[in-house]
């Protein structure tokens, strides 16, 4: 599918297809982005006439921050949406250090996706550049590519990737998506992930309905 995303400042037009497979994983934390590429994968599948014949598998790593309970949430609206079932591995064990760092252990993705051995998604993005960028957190590193795993969103921005949901109509899920990477309920808004959001929401002249707590 192709679909033209973002406000009219930083439009993008993002030209998805999957491969023939007949198992595809995904790497579910519970945020928006995931949610996004999610969204995506199913519905490229119901335009290709594959949902119900390719095996989905979400992986959700731990972390102090609810991402388990998060992304067990959304999948289970996003099966009832699309009238479709899920497999669920949950609490994949962390490390320390990536914990401390709000994030997911890289050989932990990357073993996660060798044992898997199918068509693996991650939702990652990299930070705006420094001509676009309007707050002050940084990553502190940049997604490569992998041949381990697709990672459609490499290149695109946060309000491209929310963008996604609206023009997929499944905003819904929005309100059950954490985004936050201090704290498990509500949001520090100083975070990285936090400012993002908000960034977000704000190029695309929209309103963040918010998150209803766990
Ligand atoms: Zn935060």
């Amino acid at each position: 599918m192709k679909i033209i995303l973002g406000p009219t400042h930083l439009e993008h037009e993002l030209t998805f297809t999957i491969p023939p497979t007949d198992k595809i994983g995904i790497f579910m934390s519970g945020g928006l982005d995931s949610s996004a590429l999610l969204s995506l994968i199913l519905t490229e599948l119901i335009e290709t006439g594959r949902l119900g014949t390719v095996s989905i598998t979400a992986f959700t790593i731990e972390k102090p921050t609810g991402e388990p309970e998060y992304a067990a949430r959304i999948l289970k609206k996003f099966e009832n949406h699309f009238e479709t079932t899920i497999s669920h591995v949950n609490n994949i064990a962390n490390t320390a250090a990536a914990i401390q760092q709000g994030r997911m252990d890289h050989a932990v993705v990357v073993q996660t996706a060798k044992t898997f051995n199918g068509l693996m998604y991650l939702s990652s993005n990299n930070m705006p550049s420094a001509d676009i960028k309007e707050f002050g957190g940084g990553l502190g590193f940049s997604y490569r590519p992998n041949s381990l795993y697709q990672q459609p969103f490499l290149n695109l921005l946060k309000p491209q990737l929310i963008d996604i949901l609206y023009k997929l109509k499944t905003d819904f899920i929005i309100p059950y998506a954490h985004s936050c990477s201090k704290q498990m309920v509500g949001k520090c808004n100083e975070c990285y992930s936090c400012e993002e959001r908000t960034w977000g929401f704000n190029q695309l002249s929209l309103t963040d309905p918010e998150t209803i707590d766990l």
